[in-house]
């Protein structure tokens, strides 16, 4: 992975982030507090304005800034598990190197473990991680099978997707829609819709 990747990565993911506005408001104002696209415009914006220093420095440097930096701007309940995202996958591509999809695959399972560790949750209980543990597996497995980047950019984005319908029909046990009850099922929560962009947007660039 090459630090250009990053910074590529990070305008497709604000371009179509800026391009869900209205569904992701939404979807938060259906069984949140409505904040979630207001976080993540400005986490996006955020890690866009940092491109000239992130530039000179390794992926590994770079995803670490782009953590520390996210921990301060994003806020909600969303800002420090992203920011334990970015960090924990830093801080694996720094021991095992990022040179295969392999090594990306394991940082990204490294990060999506510091969000289930941070947020005390798992999967099926309607967050973000009903996108990124399934994800996260099929991504090790198509790479510990040899499949080559765009093979795997396509199965995860598809994954994505269902793991963001899976949503829907599960009840929140998990941050502020676990106090609706019944009344989440029905809604696809914001954080898996847009996690599922995010990985489709990135996806699209390999
Ligand atoms: P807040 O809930 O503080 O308003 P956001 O609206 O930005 O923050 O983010 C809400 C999203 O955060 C939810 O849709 C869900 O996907 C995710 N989330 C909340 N709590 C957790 C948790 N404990 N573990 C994983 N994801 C969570
Ligand atoms: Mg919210």
């Amino acid at each position: 992975m090459k630090t250009e990747f990053i910074l590529d990565a990070a305008l497709a993911i604000q371009r179509t982030i800026l391009a869900n506005e209205h569904t992701l408001e939404s979807l938060d104002r259906e069984i949140g507090d409505g904040d979630h696209y207001i976080n993540m415009k400005r986490g996006a914006s955020t890690v866009v304005e940092m491109q000239a220093e992130l530039a000179s420095l390794s992926p590994e440097a770079a995803l670490n800034k782009i953590g520390l930096k996210l921990l301060s701007t994003i806020g909600g309940a969303s800002g420090p598990l992203l920011a334990s995202f970015f960090m924990s996958m830093s801080k694996s591509l720094k021991a095992h190197g990022d040179d295969s999809p392999t090594k990306i695959a394991a940082a990204f399972a490294s990060g999506v473990q510091a969000i289930i560790q941070r947020g005390k949750a798992n999967l099926g209980e309607k967050t973000m991680l009903d996108v990124l543990i399934p994800v996260a597996a099929q991504f090790e497995s198509l790479a510990a099978l040899g499949h080559d980047a765009k093979f795997i950019a396509n199965a995860l984005t598809k994954t994505a997707e269902a793991g963001m319908r899976s949503t829907k029909d599960l009840i929140a046990t998990k941050g502020r829609a676990a106090g609706l009850g019944e009344r989440a099922i029905g809604h696809i929560d914001p954080g898996a819709k847009s996690c599922q962009l995010m990985i489709e947007a990135v996806s699209q660039l390999i």
